[in-house]
């Protein structure tokens, strides 16, 4: 059999958005290796020399000792197959035959590929071309190559911005973190922030802004929106940089004509769906107590109807733990993104959370939805609250490095969370830099609890805040890990699964 590689870039495109941004509430994690999804090797554009020997391995790395990088990941076994999570690969997830496995362990100790023997029942050809894409893939490296896992593409994240166009919404829901009033941007204020992204971003090295229109719920708002997106355009092209908006929203205000302007402008839309019935109208019901399910499902539907793609985003409480699984399943049928974000209690006093076991158990009951119905598209990488299987990340999100939460009165936090708490921020013109070095969110090879643990780079810890509400310390591991470490492996058999699909289907 010769042995056969399978990459997680087969479904490049249709998950996060640029180099591991995602379109859920929280700042975006971004990947530690520059993605370069595109040079991935394949079986084929390997020159091969008149020894027959493939020209790269003969002419490049003969004479140099390669060991294997998937020590620093997980790995699984599969049926005949196995799978290998790898933080500094080219792409994440590798899916590998007997053969390609068999390879694979034989650079488990520094060896140069001249020494793969040419009795093995493997064929040296194959084994040469396997070892090359396994070198350009990442899995292989020189033993003098740094293995350290650094943050290296920091620079190259966008600037993203959590712009709060009011502090109101027409719903009372049970886990809002915003102290919610009648406080509106102006449009003076609005224009000054995303001048000032721009500037930030022109100025720090960012190669594009990301504009999330928030709350509150900035449909209360929406005026503002085609004049803050007018401004965005026009500084989009003075600076060159990549423009990136979203709207995040309850869908309860949205209607034919502001959807419409959503597609033509070409924003992501983001809605809030916290169940699939009652669940949902238990935890977000307007101010009288009236249910908003009915409502906002026809909203997604309308959504898909216009040709949008929503990207469906899922707080789990104890009041709506029981949907999940329904909610999985709606978010497959209509090959939408989802994002099941775990709640963060606001204090100890707080008890909406969902207890740890019910929440393992609505998940394994998710995954076998899942398992049931194999997505064609990058549903997994994101889905488990702020895990990223799209990338190996040394940081669970980007808040006081390139995120930026701006208040309706213009001052700026790291986060949309601490705004939401009516925290004092900075005035948007006295903001020098994106960075909020005092904000605690260390990578996670600093972080205890989490810095020797396999899923560190996938994980990254969870929420900090989260962590300093319920721990008092934000450099903790977070108090969902046990949820994580229950529901990772599983996740990551059925991506395996799902490649392997993927692949069968492609014949
Ligand atoms: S929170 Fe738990 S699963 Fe996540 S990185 Fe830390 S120790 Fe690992
Ligand atoms: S600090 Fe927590 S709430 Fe804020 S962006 Fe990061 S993960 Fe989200």
């Amino acid at each position: 059999m010769k042995p056969k590689i399978l990459f997680s870039h087969l479904f490049v495109g249709t998950a996060h958005n640029f180099n591991g941004g995602c379109d859920s509430d929280c700042a975006c994690s971004y990947s530690i290796v520059p993605p370069n999804l595109q040079e991935l090797p394949t079986e084929r554009g390997y020159g091969c020399d008149g020894d027959g020997e493939i020209f790269s391995v003969k002419h490049s790395l003969k004479g140099k000792k390669l060991v294997c990088s998937s020590g620093q990941g997980y790995s699984l076994s599969l049926d005949d197959h196995s799978a290998a999570l790898v933080a500094n690969a080219k792409a994440p997830l590798f899916v590998l035959n007997a053969p390609a496995q068999e390879i694979l362990d034989f650079f488990a100790q520094p060896r140069d590929p001249a020494e793969w023997s040419r009795t093995s029942s493997i064929d040296y050809y194959d084994a040469q071309l396997a070892i090359a894409q396994f070198y350009e893939a990442g899995l292989l490296r020189e033993v003098s190559a740094q293995s350290q896992i650094t943050n290296i593409y920091e620079t190259a994240a966008p600037l993203e911005s959590w712009l709060y166009l009011t502090r109101a919404c027409n719903l009372v829901c049970a886990h809002c973190f915003v102290s919610k009033d009648m406080r509106r941007m102006s449009l003076e204020t609005g224009l000054q922030a995303v001048d000032r992204l721009f500037e930030l971003a022109e100025a720090h090295g960012h190669p594009e802004v990301k504009i999330k229109y928030a709350g509150g719920e900035p449909t209360m708002n929406w005026e503002l929106i085609p004049a803050l997106h007018e401004r965005a355009k026009f500084r989009a092209q003075e600076t060159g940089l990549r423009l990136n908006e979203v709207l995040i929203t309850n869908a309860t205000l949205l209607n034919h004509e502001r959807l419409q302007f959503i597609k033509e402008e070409g924003f992501g839309l983001s809605i809030s769906l916290d169940g699939f019935g009652e669940g949902h109208d238990r935890q977000r019901p307007v101010r009288n107590g009236n249910p908003t399910f009915e409502r906002v499902f026809r909203s997604v539907l309308l959504a898909l109807e216009a040709g949008l793609k929503p990207y469906l985003i899922t707080t789990i409480t104890r009041l709506n733990v029981d949907e999940v699984p329904a909610l999985v399943a709606f978010a497959l049928e209509h090959r939408l993104m989802l994002n099941l974000n775990f709640y963060r209690p606001h204090d100890l006093t707080d008890t909406l959370a969902a207890d740890n076991a019910s929440l393992t158990r609505a998940l394994q009951e998710a995954l076998k939805v899942i398992e049931a119905n194999l997505p064609d598209y990058n549903f997994m990488e994101g889905l488990i609250d702020r895990s990223n299987f799209g990338a190996a990340h040394q940081h669970v999100c980007g808040a006081g490095r390139n995120y930026l939460s701006i208040d309706t009165d213009g001052s700026v936090l790291p986060c949309h969370m601490l705004t939401g708490y009516n925290l004092p921020g900075i005035p948007l013109q006295m903001l020098e830099s994106p960075r909020f070095d005092d904000f605690p969110n260390p990578p996670i090879d600093h972080r205890n609890g989490c810095n020797t643990c396999e899923w560190r780079y996938w994980c990254a810890g969870g929420c900090p805040i989260h962590a300093k509400n319920v721990t008092g310390s934000s450099n903790v591991s977070s108090p969902y890990c046990s949820v994580y470490k229950t529901i990772y492996p599983e996740l990551v058999r059925l991506q395996a699964l799902q490649l392997l699909q993927a692949d069968i289907n492609s014949r």
